[in-house]
């Protein structure tokens, strides 16, 4: 048995009382009444791959197993006997379920909970919905370790950008896949079998078998179950107390608060919940996670809060414009991609984060979060402590941090694209005369590489086409960053760089003149329109602060709508 496998069999059998425990007495009465009995005889379906909203199966009396069927072949997953129950995380979420079941006893008695009831069983039976979320978020780990499970599965060519985007798609929506090459072994079975050519790629096989050629996103999101229509059938407008624009750090901490809180709250997320903080593998300072925690671990377990108090999710839905009537019950109208219904909320939090422009260099990706920062402060100036570190950019952002790391490293290597520096005059004076500072114009990282952390980078001087290698550890990218702001009317005001103003910045703003209220601290110079996180001017850039002011805007949307109650 090799290392890894010796690794996996020690945490199969270390999580299994978690993953599959058994309910007591207690909780099968505090159960019962939310469901309803179902005697089912032998090779009775309990549900099929691709099914969505199911509910939770408790066995009462027979024998349940749960199975992946793949090309042709079954393989089984699990198996529930007395007091076991049956589900999986996609039961919270409302996501398309991954396997089918059924009966395997001679007669089986099952309590079935709607999916509905489950959720609110969850959020409000604290009795019984440790054990079962616990259960449902270690199954879905054990299922994402399996080098057996399949899930869905992108059949793409090894170079095709097309092919690793809905990968990736996948991975950050926390949707259990397989990327299989299409020159592997395994590629050329598979496209044998269904005849696929490269004309077809990407291909999505899904656990029901369906073949999708070349999906867009959407077209993955709805068969992953991740899109979902917010509006009921008929229904032109979706209303909320809350919708919140943008899933990452602070978008989620808000939808928590405000569900928890009893408020109606939907989010709505253009790629994928987590934002940025998703795709940093290690936060390293975010306080109670003494070792580290992966931002996508991270934001994962927000959402799956987030949905257990009742907040409703659309993925990939990106808001598009919004309007605002000043004297309505439900100020705000949103208009998102793909849905024909309008969004109208009494409060919105603008909670959209802002995109750091990344180096277009080889590998970078690989070293986000371990070796590439974006921002410089005391906490990554200790991880590159007597090393050569590289700063790419020739703003002010660029300057502080080269200033700053050459505190403690041996030397700074700020890297210029063009032929001089764009900071501030002060700014450029001292980095110029700082004796371990080395600027290097017309230089550009070409190529990233190394084990687990970055170790070496390439450099090419562009004008005489000079390519040099560069042991360090650490690259620091300070080549600006654009806040997601571009769809907001200009009544919603903005510091020069795009970033949102609030709070006593906006007091003065036309909005606020009339209002017998202050704006509250994260409150935009419209009333009842707030901004949290990355997104807002002056605003800390980093996850914990981006928690913070969600949670805190939740507070300020109470108060703005305590107010506009008031008022009617
Ligand atoms: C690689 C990396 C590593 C990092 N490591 C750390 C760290 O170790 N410690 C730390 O404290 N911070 C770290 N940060 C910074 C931290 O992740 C951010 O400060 C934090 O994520 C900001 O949260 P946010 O919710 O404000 O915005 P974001 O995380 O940017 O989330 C915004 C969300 O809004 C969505 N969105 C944008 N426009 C729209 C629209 N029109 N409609 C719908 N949705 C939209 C985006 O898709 C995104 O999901 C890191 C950042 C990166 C990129």
């Amino acid at each position: 048995m090799t290392q890894d496998e010796q690794e996996d069999e020690q945490f199969y059998r270390d999580t299994e009382s978690i993953a599959f425990p058994k309910l007591n007495d207690h909780q099968l009465s505090l159960l019962e009444p939310l469901a309803e009995r179902r005697v089912m005889k032998r090779s009775d379906v309990l549900f099929k791959a691709g099914q969505r909203d199911l509910g939770l199966a408790i066995v009462l009396r027979g024998e349940i197993e749960a199975f992946e069927t793949r090309d042709g072949t079954e393989y089984n997953l699990a198996n529930a006997r007395e007091r076991d129950f049956m589900g999986d995380v996609s039961m919270l979420q409302g996501t398309s379920i991954l396997g089918s079941s059924r009966v395997t006893s001679e007669e089986a008695e099952i309590l079935h909970i709607p999916a509905a009831k489950l959720r609110r069983a969850l959020a409000e039976i604290p009795a019984v919905s440790k054990t079962i979320v616990d259960a449902l978020i270690m199954r879905r780990r054990r299922l994402r370790r399996d080098r057996e499970f399949a899930g869905m599965r992108v059949l793409a060519s090894r170079d095709e950008r097309d092919g690793h985007q809905l990968d990736d798609f996948l991975e950050k929506n926390r949707i259990p896949h397989r990327l299989v090459e299409f020159e592997s072994e395994q590629g050329q079975a598979l496209s044998e079998r269904f005849h696929l050519t490269t004309r077809d790629l990407p291909v999505l096989i899904t656990p029901a078998g369906a073949r999708l050629r070349k999906p867009s996103l959407r077209e993955v999101a709805r068969e992953a179950g991740l899109l979902r229509s917010l509006a009921e059938e008929n229904e032109t407008e979706i209303l909320s107390d809350l919708t919140i624009v943008g899933a990452g750090p602070a978008g989620l901490a808000a939808a928590v608060y405000a569900a928890s809180e009893g408020l109606k709250t939907v989010v709505v997320e253009s790629y994928a919940p987590g934002g940025q903080a998703g795709s940093s593998s290690l936060i390293e300072n975010f306080f109670g996670f003494p070792t580290g925690v992966s931002g996508g671990d991270l934001t994962w377990l927000a959402q799956l809060q987030a949905y257990r108090f009742g907040a409703r999710f659309s993925t990939p839905a990106q808001a598009l414009s919004l309007n605002y009537n000043a004297d309505g019950e439900y100020r705000v109208c949103l208009e998102t991609e793909g849905c024909s219904a309008i969004l109208r909320a009494k409060a919105l939090l603008i909670a959209t984060g802002a995109d750091y422009r990344r180096l277009d260099a080889e590998g970078r990706e690989q070293f986000e979060g371990m070796g590439v920062y974006y921002a410089a402060t005391a906490f990554e100036g200790q991880l590159c402590r007597g090393a050569t570190v590289v700063v790419a950019g020739s703003g002010n952002s660029a300057g502080q941090a080269s200033m700053f790391l050459s505190e403690g490293a041996a030397k700074v290597l700020l890297v210029v694209r063009s032929k001089n520096l764009k900071m501030s005059e002060y700014l450029s004076r001292r980095v110029q005369a700082r004796e371990n500072i080395e600027i290097l114009y017309r230089t550009e990282i070409r190529k990233m590489s190394g084990g687990k952390k970055l170790e070496q980078i390439e450099l090419e001087n562009t004008e005489t086409g000079e390519r040099r290698l560069v042991q360090t550890p650490a690259v620091f990218s300070m080549i600006g960053a654009r806040p997601c702001t571009e769809w907001l009317p200009p009544e919603i005001e903005r510091d020069d760089k795009g970033f949102i103003k609030t709070g006593l910045l906006v007091a003065g703003a036309p909005a606020w003149k009339e209002n017998k209220r202050q704006p509250g601290p994260l409150e935009t110079s419209l009333p009842n329109i707030f901004a949290a996180g990355d997104v807002r001017s002056g605003s800390v850039k980093r996850c914990a602060a981006a928690v913070g002011e969600g949670g805190m805007a939740v507070a300020g949307v109470q108060e703005a709508l305590a107010a506009s109650a008031n008022r009617t």
